[in-house]
């Protein structure tokens, strides 16, 4: 698991009660390049849908 993720996306298969992330590891990606200005640019690849 990893440690001290939190996270507020509660519809993604690793999210767990108290805003906490059960992935063993987590993958951020910034959708401007290899480089980003502000978190918003920033995503968590590893996010799987519970809702499909
Ligand atoms: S994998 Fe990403 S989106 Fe899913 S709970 Fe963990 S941090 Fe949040």
């Amino acid at each position: 698991m990893a440690q001290d993720v939190l996270c507020e996306v509660n519809n993604c298969t690793f999210w767990a009660k108290g805003n906490k992330c059960s992935a063993d590891k987590i993958y951020v990606v910034s959708h401007t390049g290899d480089t980003a200005d502000t978190s918003k640019e920033t995503d968590c690849q590893t996010f799987e849908s519970s809702d499909l």
